[in-house]
Order: C-alpha cells, then structure tokens, then sequence
C-alpha cells in the first residue's frame, strides 16, 4: 500500500488529527542535516520512484472516503527537483481532485506553485518549510534557497491557497536567532499559520550537524546528551529549555497574528491553532 493512515509510531507526543499519508517518492534530493527520514530508510538520498505508484493509487484511493485529509508528504519531500520533468506529485493531485480528497502539501520547494490550478480546485493548504536564512545552503544543500521559498509562499498565497510556515527544526545556537525575522517575512509572503518543533536529533543527523557545524555542535552538545533526554530514538533537549523556546515563538506569532501550533513536543497549551500539522486549513 502507498496511501496509508499516518503513523506516528506510537509517539504519544504526536497530536495530528486522523489522515493519510503518501510520499510519492521513496528518499529525497534535499539533502537537509538534519532529516530524520534518513536514520530509518536506506540509501535515503537517493530520491526514487515508486514502482507503479499511478496505477496502484488509482486503486487505493477506491478505499479512501471522500473529504478524507491525505499528507504529502510525511517521509519525504514531494517536490524534489526531478518533479519538474516526472509530474508524478502532479499526476497524484489529479487523483486526488477527482475523489473529493483535502489535501495538506508539506514541500521545501517552488515547484509546488506549478501546481496552483489543481489546488486551487480542491481543499488544500501549502506548508512551506523555512528554517534559517544565514545557512540554508549548508543546511539544506539541495533545496531551493529560502528565499525563493518565501516567494513561493507569496505566489500561492496571492493566488488564493491557505499557506502555513514550519519551522522546523529550530536548532539552539544555530537558527534560534532568526525565527523571529523568518516569521515576519513569512507574515508579509501571506502565511496565516505556523508550526514549529524543536531538533531532535538521531545519531546520523547528529554526525551531520556536527561535520558542518562543529563550533556550534560542541556548544549545543550537553543540551540534549547531557541535560536532555532520549525519547523514541532520539535526542530531545530538556522539558524547560524546550517550553522556552516554544513559548518565544508562540508570543512572536501572536504579536504578527500568526495562529501557531508545536510539532512533538508536547504542549498543547501553547497551541492556538484548531491543528497542529495545519490542516485546519484544507477547506474551501
Ligand atoms: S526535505 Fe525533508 S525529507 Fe527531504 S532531506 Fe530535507 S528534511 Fe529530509
């Protein structure tokens, strides 16, 4: 099966309401740091195709009741470079379009905008990731800069599509500096809601950033292996240092009428979003 209920694998942190989730490409080009996906499945950034995935989906989406919410995408990104000539993303949302689906995109890249007149004719929302403007071509090497993302979260919310911004990760030390000015221009590109989560690092991702990184690494190191604590495989900051961070970017977004909400943290008392993936969005 592609089209699959979400599972959060028993995260009891995780607070999404109930959908589907489908990646329509196996890994992804991106490259980013600190990806997670890439701890769990093998030879993660070799981003590749589904064997059959139009003719199989064309099936699947038999099962899937009309007004369902479906992800894409939770594992990998559904826009990576080779999207522009494949269309597969593309082909999908047609899929999708004629069952009646919501459908929540969740992307690091432009080539979404491509697709603005298929989501403009179905329940749809746009979350766009923007995590720093100082090192995103460190960060995330392959992906579009975050200033052409911005600008795609311009064109799409221009154009009608209910947009979102995720913050995530914030890395303390690294873009914790700058949530603030991402968030303001995120405000100006027309963004109405925003969902952030701090870095949670696995052994691999943690290698990553210290590689890249190493300055900051060593002073961010005792936060998670020293005051932290490991949960579902990887690493969390403390309780306190993580509230801290989550409650300085809810206040900022209420300062911008921002609505806001946390990824697996575990705060739901700081969210003021009716969702906290933001796809209360998805509806026309
Ligand atoms: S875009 Fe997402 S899935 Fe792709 S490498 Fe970056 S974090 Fe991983």
């Amino acid at each position: 099966m592609y089209l699959r209920p979400f599972d959060p694998w028993k995260n009891e942190l995780c607070s999404c309401p109930p959908k589907y989730s489908l990646n329509p490409y196996t890994g992804c080009e991106h490259g980013c740091l600190y990806c997670y996906a890439s701890s769990y499945i093998k030879d993660f950034f070799n981003c590749r195709l589904k064997l059959n995935l139009i003719e199989k989906l064309k099936k699947e989406i038999e099962k899937v009741p009309t007004n369902s919410l479906i992800s894409l995408s939770n594992t990998s990104d559904p826009y990576p470079p080779k999207e522009k000539f494949l269309r597969i993303t593309r082909k999908c949302l047609e899929i999708f379009k004629k069952h009646e689906i919501r459908i929540l995109v969740i992307t690091k890249s432009n080539i979404v905008c491509r697709d603005i007149d298929i989501l403009k004719e179905m329940p749809s929302s746009v979350t766009i990731t923007v995590t720093t403007l100082r090192y995103d071509k460190v960060l995330e090497p392959f992906a579009p800069s975050s200033l052409v993302r911005l600008k795609a979260l311009e064109s799409l919310s221009k154009r009608g599509i209910p947009t979102g911004l995720r913050l995530d990760p914030l890395i303390p030390l690294l873009n914790e500096r700058e949530a603030e000015k991402i968030l303001r221009l995120a405000k100006s590109a027309g963004v109405s809601h925003v969902t952030a989560s701090t870095f949670k690092p696995r052994w691999d991702s943690w290698r990553r950033i210290e590689n890249s990184f190493s300055h900051i690494a060593k002073k961010i190191r005792p936060l998670y292996f020293e005051e932290g604590i490991k949960k579902f495989n990887a690493w969390y900051l403390s309780e306190t240092r993580r509230k801290e961070l989550i409650s300085e970017l809810r206040e900022i977004c209420d300062s911008l009428s921002l609505s806001f909400s946390s990824c697996r943290e575990g705060f739901l008392e700081l969210n003021s979003a009716p969702s906290c993936d933001g796809s209360h969005l998805c509806i026309r």
